[in-house]
C-alpha cells in the first residue's frame, strides 16, 4: 500500500469576514456550499485515483468556518474518505468551528460523522474586543460552544484564542485566559495578532480610527502571563503558539511542522504529496469546474528548490519546542543541517539559542524568543557556502 498521509480540507466560507483576515475565505456566498461540498467530494475520488488508496492518518477541515457545514454535508465528505482512502481506526479528526455557528444538533451530527476533535476559535473573551476585530460572537456564545461540545460528547478540545489586539493590555489579556483555563480545554492556540496588508483592521491602526496595538512591553507581558498561567494549569507549550495538556498536541499540525505528506482537498489547498508541492486556485467557481481533474487542480507551488525545502524544513520544525528531525533532514537532503548551515548553528549554539543532539536540532526557550532573528540568520548563509 502507499505511504500513509494527512488530508486538509478547506471550507472558504463565513458568515462575514473578520476585520484582520485576509484567509482564503469569502462571506456571504453560502448559496454556493452545496455544489462545492459536492466538487469537494469528486476531487476526494479524483486524487485517490491519482495517488492510490492510502491510510490517512488525521484529517483537518478548516477554513473559513468549516461549521457552517451541515451534518450531512460534513458526513458525505467522511464518506467520501473512506470509500476512497483507508482512514485509521485512530485518525485524528479535527474540524475548526466558530462559536456564532455552532448548535447541539450540528455537534451532535459531527460527532456521529466521525469528527472527534473541535477547535473552536474563541479569539477573545471580551466582548469590546471581539466587536473591535468583527467577530460574529459573544464571549456568551463561545462559552456555550464549549458546553454543547462538550454535551455532544467531544473530548478533545482546542481553543484559538488571539493577543496583541488594539487597545488589548496584559489584564484584558489574563481575563481571558482564566476564563478559557476555566472551560478546561485539552489545547490551547494563543496566536499574536499579525496585522495583514489589505484588511480593514490594518487600514483603521494605520489611520488611528481604532485603539493602538499594544506596545512591546505590554506584548512582553502578555507572552510571560501565558506562559505562567497556561504551565501553573498543567498544559505544556510544544510549539510556539500551541500548548496541550499532555498527549493532546495537535496531530494534524505536527505532520506540517515536521514537514510530512498531506493532501489538500477544496479551493485555495495547499498539499504535499511523493515530494510534489501543489496549491489550489483559490476561486470557488474556477476549483468546482476543474475539481475532478487534478493534472489541472494541483497546480506546482513556487518556491520548490531544493534549497527551498531545506530551508522551510528548518523553519517549520524550529517552531516545536522539541526543534526540527535532524536525522531526517539529513536523509532527505543528503547534508545534515550542521553542514549546510556550517556556520550559523555553531554561533547559535555558543549564544545559547540552538541546542544540537544527534536526533534533533531546537531553539533554546531564549532562540524562540528571537526566532525570527535566526531564522534570518540561517536564510542570510543560505545556501550553505
Ligand atoms: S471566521 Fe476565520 S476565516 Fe472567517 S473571516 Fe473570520 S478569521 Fe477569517
Amino acid at each position: 500500500m502507499n505511504a500513509a498521509f494527512s488530508v486538509y480540507i478547506h471550507i472558504p466560507f463565513c458568515v462575514k469576514k473578520c476585520a484582520y483576515c485576509d484567509f482564503a475565505s469569502y462571506g456571504g456566498c453560502m448559496e454556493q456550499m452545496g455544489a462545492y461540498v459536492d466538487a469537494v467530494c469528486r476531487e476526494i475520488r479524483a486524487q485517490a485515483a491519482l495517488f492510490g488508496k492510502r491510510r490517512v492518518k488525521t484529517v483537518f477541515f478548516g477554513g473559513g468556518t468549516p461549521t457552517l457545514m451541515t451534518g450531512e454535508q460534513v458526513q458525505r465528505v467522511m464518506d467520501a474518505l473512506g470509500t476512497h482512502f483507508y482512514i485509521e481506526e485512530t485518525a485524528e479528526i479535527t474540524m475548526e468551528g466558530n462559536p456564532g455557528t455552532l448548535t447541539a444538533e450540528r455537534l451532535r451530527a459531527y460527532q456521529a460523522a466521525g469528527v472527534n476533535r473541535l477547535s473552536i476559535g474563541v479569539q477573545s473573551m471580551d466582548d469590546g474586543l471581539l466587536a473591535a476585530i468583527g467577530r460574529i460572537h459573544t464571549t456568551a456564545q463561545a462559552v456555550q460552544a464549549v458546553r454543547l461540545a462538550r454535551e455532544a460528547g467531544f473530548d478533545n478540545l482546542n481553543l484559538d484564542l488571539m493577543y496583541g489586539l488594539p487597545g488589548q493590555t496584559a489584564q484584558i489579556w489574563r481575563e481571558t485566559l482564566e476564563a478559557a483555563l476555566a472551560l478546561a480545554p485539552e489545547h490551547l492556540s494563543c496566536y499574536s495578532l499579525i496585522l495583514e496588508e489589505g484588511t480593514p483592521l490594518c487600514a483603521a491602526v494605520r489611520a488611528g480610527t481604532c485603539a493602538p496595538l499594544p506596545d512591546e512591553e505590554e506584548m512582553d507581558a502578555m507572552d510571560a502571563l501565558t506562559a505562567k498561567l497556561l504551565d501553573a494549569a498543567g498544559y505544556t507549550r510544544y510549539e510556539v503558539s500551541n500548548w496541550a495538556k499532555p498527549g493532546r498536541q495537535c496531530r494534524h499540525n505536527i505532520v506540517y511542522w515536521e514537514c510530512e505528506p498531506y493532501l489538500g482537498v477544496g479551493a485555495a489547498a495547499h498539499g504535499e504529496v511523493d515530494g510534489m508541492r501543489f496549491e489550489h486556485t483559490a476561486d470557488i467557481g474556477e476549483y468546482i469546474k476543474n475539481c475532478e481533474n487534478p493534472a489541472c487542480l494541483n497546480r506546482p507551488e513556487g518556491n520548490n528548490t531544493r534549497e527551498d525545502r531545506m530551508f522551510e524544513r528548518a523553519m517549520m520544525g524550529l517552531r516545536m519546542i522539541c526543534g526540527m528531525d535532524a536525522q531526517r533532514f539529513a536523509q532527505d537532503f543528503g547534508q545534515e543541517p550542521q553542514t549546510v548551515w556550517q556556520r550559523t548553528i555553531p554561533q547559535m549554539i555558543r549564544d545559547g539559542l540552538m541546542v544540537m543532539t544527534k536526533e534533533r536540532l531546537a531553539l533554546t526557550r531564549r532562540g524562540m524568543d528571537v526566532m525570527n532573528g535566526v531564522l534570518t540568520r540561517m536564510m542570510e548563509e543560505f545556501p550553505g557556502d
